[in-house]
């Protein structure tokens, strides 16, 4: 072949592009959406054959969204929030499914879009200013910017058991589920983790199965989410007040419109206290978190309402044994992230219904028909793993991101993950993260922190056109300070004193620490605008290059 032809190839294999989005769930559609209306030539790339992310991959029974739907929704487009209308308060898997179908088909986002396709490799080309991006199927993309729109869940984890792949049964993950039904009506059913997926699983498969056997190690702390149908009226009243729900949902420390009190837990008295948390758990849903302000910072307040939880098991759960089983000790409550259930713990009195608690007796090892313990071995038709996620960083270090001078991306996060207002890192130019590590990332509503990520980089991209800027970076020195800011406010809150994957404790190997910022999300926006404020404070900006220098 002549260098000619071998040239052409390159080229042909090679597609020049402004931005490439990786992934495409609400952050990387929203993403796809706002640059293409700026002018700017985008790519996506999503693993999935359609959009969705999360909510792609997760069909497993009993998904469900566990904040508002009204809240979990885009804000950027005033004529969706009007066509759009919410069945319920909590949408099931389904529905936000089609929602982001809906939205798609509406924005015709996925003729930008490379579905069942995985990037696996980016790298910066310091002379050319852009980054080239490969994928597994073999296209090479070179774009300005790279956004990775991963999202902070996009690697599930399998458990560290040994012979899963003996097992001859039928092995389900809970974040790949089946596409086609799946029939487990009179089987004997293993479900492997009860954080907020598996209580979901459990809870609806409870009365459905054959013999349900619930494999705990530890505990969560759920409460009522009391979902309901959402009444014609109530909707058209929200539809009326769209832009104020946005608005104070934009300010909320979690993204939503869920009130959140002033009131510190010991300022009133006991008797108070008590009636405060009963009407939370009546109303359901996350009321319960907001009826005090320092529910996350006090220990003393929150072992009371930890107490009160428990109580509460009691009271539903008939066998004494089980209901000590079952509550959660050793840790604050919300330090994990809080599930809310329908029913969850009543499943217990089903008689169909085992609770295996693999603190007292763990799990040796998957055998060829059922899940081995000390105690035995039950035999299974069906286990399902429920265990969670590489989360936070997973997805970006599942592929090599190599920047400035070399610069390797697991190398630069080799202690725990660093970033500039969880969006940006030192020595990686032009590559924006949304929810990303050291943002309010998993203690927020996603999509709100999704929107404010898209349209910050844009607002950045805006910035960079205008005045013949070609790169952005953080300066370390801003890089650090955020990461200092990051952790002093994770010294305070009780979140980073629970093993969970918000501290990375549930990934062997993986740096331990808090990588998110638990300051609020109303907090972190007013953070992020003044740094864009006073000039981009912090990011360090390349010039143009003049045509013909080299
Ligand atoms: P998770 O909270 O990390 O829970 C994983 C579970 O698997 C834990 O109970 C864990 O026990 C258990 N596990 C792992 N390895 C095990 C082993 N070898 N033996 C026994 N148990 C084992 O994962 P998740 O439930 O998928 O939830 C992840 C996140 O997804 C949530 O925090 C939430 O942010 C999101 N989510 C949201 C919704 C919603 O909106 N409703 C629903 C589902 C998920 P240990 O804790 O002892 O390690």
């Amino acid at each position: 072949m002549s260098n000619t032809d071998q040239a052409h190839i390159r080229s042909v294999a090679t597609h020049r592009v402004d931005v490439v989005v990786v992934g495409a769930g609400f952050g990387g559609m929203y993403a796809i959406y706002k640059y293409r209306q700026m002018g700017l030539k985008v790519q996506g790339f999503e693993a999935g054959g359609n959009v969705g992310g999360v909510w792609y991959w997760n069909r497993y029974p009993g998904a469900r969204v566990d904040l508002q739907s009204i809240d979990y929704s885009y804000s950027f487009s005033p004529e969706i929030e009007q066509e759009w209308t919410w069945p319920e308060e909590f949408s099931g898997q389904p529905d936000v499914l089609a929602y982001q179908n809906f939205v798609a088909d509406r924005l015709d986002l996925r003729k930008d879009i490379r579905f069942n396709t995985r990037v696996t490799g980016a790298v910066w080309n310091t002379d050319r200013a852009l980054w080239t991006v490969v994928t597994d199927q073999g296209d090479t993309f070179e774009a300005t910017y790279c956004v990775m729109a991963t999202g902070p869940l996009s690697i599930p984890k399998d458990p560290d058991i040994p012979g899963l792949n003996r097992f001859k049964g039928q092995l389900l993950r809970a974040a790949k589920w089946p596409h086609e039904p799946v029939n487990l009506a009179g089987k004997r059913v293993g479900v492997i983790g009860t954080g907020s997926t598996g209580i979901q699983i459990v809870q609806e498969l409870g009365p459905k199965v054959g013999d349900l056997y619930v494999y705990q190690r530890t505990p969560s702390f759920t409460m009522p989410m009391r979902n309901r149908k959402l009444e014609p009226d109530y909707v058209a009243e929200v539809k009326r007040n769209y832009a104020g729900i946005r608005e104070v949902a934009r300010n909320s420390p979690i993204g939503g419109t869920r009130p959140q009190s002033t009131r510190a837990f010991f300022s009133v008295t006991r008797q108070q206290r008590r009636q405060l948390l009963e009407d939370g758990w009546r109303n359901g849903g996350l009321a319960l978190l907001g009826t005090f302000a320092d529910l996350l910072i006090n220990p003393e307040a929150n072992e009371e309402v930890a107490e009160f939880i428990r109580d509460k098991i009691s009271e539903v759960v008939r066998d004494p044994v089980t209901a000590e089983k079952l509550k959660p000790r050793g840790y604050p409550v919300f330090a994990r992230r809080p599930c809310l259930d329908t029913g969850y713990y009543e499943t217990y009195n089903l008689p169909n219904v085992h609770l295996m608690d693999c603190l007292t007796d763990p799990i040796l090892e998957v055998t060829e028909r059922g899940v081995r313990t000390q105690a035995g071995e039950v035999e299974l038709d069906t286990l399902i793993l429920a265990t969670g996620y590489d989360g936070l960083t997973g997805a970006l270090l599942a592929f090599d991101v190599i920047g400035r001078d070399g610069r390797k991306l697991n190398e630069h996060w080799k202690n725990g993950a660093r970033s500039y207002l969880g969006l940006m890192m030192e020595g990686f130019p032009n590559l924006f993260m949304t929810t990303g590590p050291n943002g309010p990332a998993a203690l927020a509503n996603i999509i709100r922190i999704s929107e404010h990520d898209v349209d910050l980089v844009a607002g950045a991209i805006t910035h960079m056109d205008k005045n013949g800027l070609e790169t952005i970076e953080p300066s370390k020195d801003a890089e650090d300070n955020w990461m200092s800011l990051v952790a002093t406010l994770a010294q305070r809150s009780l979140v980073s004193k629970a093993k969970t994957w918000y501290v990375g404790a549930n990934v062997r190997d993986k740096p331990q620490g808090l990588t998110l910022f638990t300051g609020g999300f109303g907090k972190y926006r007013e953070l992020c605008s003044a740094a864009v404020q006073d000039g981009y404070r912090g990011f360090v900006f390349g010039q143009k290059k003049r045509a013909g220098s080299a």
